[in-house]
């Protein structure tokens, strides 16, 4: 028997509409899969059939015993195994920050250092322009590889100060951010150039960090899952559902980068969760499952522990701290975290 004609986020606690929903009838391993794995999946089966949540399988193994499982409609379908296997990241953004002598030492003094397992987690470090090369010469041999800050939305040309997506190819760099909020707040980049950018680099290779992410008013006003969907949808315009594949989100509420005022684990998870169910809706819950979603905005080490343990966050894009050697120990607590979910 079914208990309701909803079902209930394990996430949100929020309903979802009896329409927005279909019920299969499953076998019990399947229906605690979907719940371990999307979590807007839920049970509403006569429980003493199945023997409650969790151990019911063991509890009646040998025995054929069903649930019925609520999944959203539009995310139905391969969430699978996926989540163990995203690779956690962590991104490190110098800003404007750092002269030659930083770039110099602190590769070898600390990035060289970092002790990660380079299955479980990619480390990256984002300097200027000026000082990709020196860095990446540090690094050479090492686990953490560099990063661009940004990239050029036009291919070669007369187009000052720009750099392309080819040039950074061209010497090697794996990585670029995309849609920074300083990018898009003091330099008015668009959702659109962002979106360029973003395609100009994966066609040239590269894996892009693209950060997304609202002001403190648009937090205040309840329209961050919006904004986040506007700035995704930009790029999902432009992009192929395979280039997903070079895409990591970085959700970086613009309030919290830079001020100290870290969101909540919360609050992130709620927002992140509500990114991958946008990814799942929109481009497919295959995408949606695969791709990484990072935090950022004053991370560090002290909370950093606490926030990798939400399940929709897959590392953090990190500023201030990246330029410490406290950057190490934001490294060690997702790696720690990664190892503590195989
Ligand atoms: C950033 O620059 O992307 C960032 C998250 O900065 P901070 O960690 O300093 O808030």
């Amino acid at each position: 028997m079914m208990s309701s004609g909803s079902g209930i986020s394990k996430n949100t606690g929020r309903s979802l509409p009896t329409q927005d929903v279909s019920f299969k009838v499953t076998n019990f391993a399947s229906a605690q899969k979907q719940i371990n794995n999307f979590q807007d999946a839920t049970v509403g089966a006569n429980r003493s059939n199945i023997g409650g949540f969790g151990f019911g399988a063991r509890a009646f193994s040998g025995r054929r015993s069903f649930a019925l499982a609520a999944i959203p409609k539009w995310a139905e379908g391969e969430w699978s195994d996926e989540i163990k296997a995203r690779k956690f990241m962590v991104g490190g953004n110098w800003k404007s920050n750092g002269d030659f002598d930083f770039a110099n030492k602190f590769p070898q003094d600390v990035l060289g250092k970092a002790n990660f397992d380079t299955e479980l987690l990619d480390v990256t470090a984002a300097p200027t322009y000026i000082h990709l090369a020196t860095v990446q010469q540090k690094l050479k041999g090492k686990k953490v590889e560099v990063c661009a800050q940004d990239v050029s939305e036009f291919g070669a040309g007369a187009y000052t100060g720009n750099i392309t997506a080819e040039q950074l190819a061209d010497m090697g760099v794996k990585w670029t951010l995309t849609g920074h909020s300083e990018r898009r707040t003091l330099f008015g980049e668009t959702d659109e150039i962002t979106a360029i950018k973003t395609k100009a680099a994966i066609e040239q290779g590269l894996d892009v960090l693209l950060c997304i992410g609202e002001v403190k008013e648009e937090r205040e006003s309840g329209v961050t899952d919006d904004v986040n969907a506007r700035q995704l949808k930009a790029v999902a315009d432009v992009l192929s559902e395979e280039q997903w594949g070079n895409i990591v989100i970085a959700y970086e509420p613009v309030w919290a980068i830079g001020t100290g005022l870290v969101a909540t684990p919360e609050q992130a998870q709620e927002t992140q969760y509500n990114i991958r169910c946008w990814l799942a809706k929109n481009i497919s819950p295959k995408v949606a499952a695969a791709t990484r979603i990072l935090y950022g905005g004053s991370a560090n080490a002290e909370n950093a522990p606490e926030l990798i343990g939400q399940k929709d966050i897959d590392g953090f894009l990190v500023g201030g701290a990246s330029l410490k050697p406290d950057y190490l120990d934001i490294i060690k607590a997702v790696n720690d975290e990664k190892k503590k979910q195989m």
